[in-house]
């Protein structure tokens, strides 16, 4: 029995894993298994990626307006009961080895596939200011679902002028005293409608051409230094908490370019969300593209489950 005879009758083998339980790779384990495919996803943290830390969506079709978590969980609950495993775990290398992928995770297990998806997403960008790791989860938080409602009638900052920053701008207006919305620019990168919410919003103070240069506080956050930047002149604003939202950075670390190119680390894909690596497909935000939603990651993942389903059935397999 060769090598590769013995992967393939491990339990662990299978035709389709999954790496990163958001929209797109809960999308391609709920298509890989309906085409009949043994198949699992790997999720570190929460099942649902970001969308689980967005309090409401409002532009996926379907729903006029749904809680970020509860879209989270249909589509969890979408693909486990259809019978596709959740392996809860860190994925921190991945090899081919013949026609067979070795998916190594960080409690020490080895999973052998046919294919993989990579759907790993994007993490939270830092701001760079001077207190931000000190005080993170003493007032410095990248979540306003998780974090919002310790700072109830208080008054906090959110840094960032995209949908992320705005959106939870919003969210947190329900909750707390002001928001002091500072960004960088004097235009936002936000949807119009999202940009109109918060500028008719009595509780959210924009603070714009300006950049925060420091946390402040001996252990809980107290206020924040800011710069503007067209006049260099700083100013301090007291403030319980703090909220970045500067955009996100791939996550695509469990593997290097001797195995796979990257592009800034984002991963590139044809049409087909194939790799340059035949059997490994890459699905969502972690790909190089122009476009970042909730409705763009499940159509890559739709995509990338049945090009892996055609390359299953029409691939020779060792035996
Ligand atoms: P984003 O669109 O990349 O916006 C990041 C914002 O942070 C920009 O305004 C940027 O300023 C600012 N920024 C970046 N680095 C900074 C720094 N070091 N200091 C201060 N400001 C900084 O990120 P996002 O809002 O998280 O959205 C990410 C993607 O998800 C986007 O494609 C977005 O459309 C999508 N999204 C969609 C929804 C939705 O449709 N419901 C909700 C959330 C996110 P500049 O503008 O000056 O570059």
């Amino acid at each position: 029995m060769g090598i590769t005879q013995s992967y393939k009758r491990s339990p662990n083998y299978f035709d389709v894993l999954v790496i990163g339980g958001g929209p797109a790779g809960l999308t391609a384990s709920i298509y890989s298994k309906r085409a009949g495919l043994k198949v699992a996803f790997f999720e570190r943290e929460t099942p649902g990626g970001k969308v689980t830390k967005t309090a409401f969506v409002e532009n996926y079709p379907g729903f006029k307006k749904i809680e970020g978590y509860n879209l989270a969980l249909q589509m969890l609950s979408q693909a486990t009961e259809l019978g596709v495993e959740f392996k809860y775990g860190n994925v921190i290398k991945i090899n081919k080895e013949h026609d067979t992928f070795l998916v190594y995770t960080e409690d020490g297990s080895t999973y052998y596939s046919k294919t993989v998806i990579i759907a790993t997403g994007m993490k939270e960008r830092k701001i760079g200011a001077i207190g931000e790791d000190e005080h993170f989860n003493k007032g410095v938080s990248y979540c306003a679902i998780c974090d919002g409602a310790f700072y109830k009638n208080k008054d906090v900052a959110v840094v960032g002028g995209g949908n992320s920053a705005l959106e939870e701008s919003l969210y947190l207006a329900d909750i707390c005293s002001k928001i002091y919305l500072i960004h960088r620019r004097d235009e936002f990168r936000a949807d119009n409608l999202v940009v109109q919410k918060v500028e008719q919003n009595s509780k959210i103070q924009l603070v714009l051409d300006s950049v925060v240069e420091s946390i402040n506080g001996d252990s809980l956050v107290d206020s924040i230094t800011i710069k503007n930047v067209r006049t260099n002149q700083k100013s301090n604003i007291n403030v319980s908490a703090v909220f970045p939202f500067v955009g996100f950075d791939p996550m695509s670390n469990l593997f290097d370019e001797s195995f796979l190119k990257k592009e800034n680390g984002f991963i590139k894909v044809n049409e087909n969300m194939e790799t340059e690596i035949p059997g490994l497909y890459s699905a969502g935000d972690v790909n190089k593209k122009s476009f970042r939603q909730i409705s763009t990651a499940i159509s890559d993942g739709t995509i990338a489950a049945l090009s892996a389903k055609k390359y299953i059935d029409e691939t020779n397999w060792e035996d």
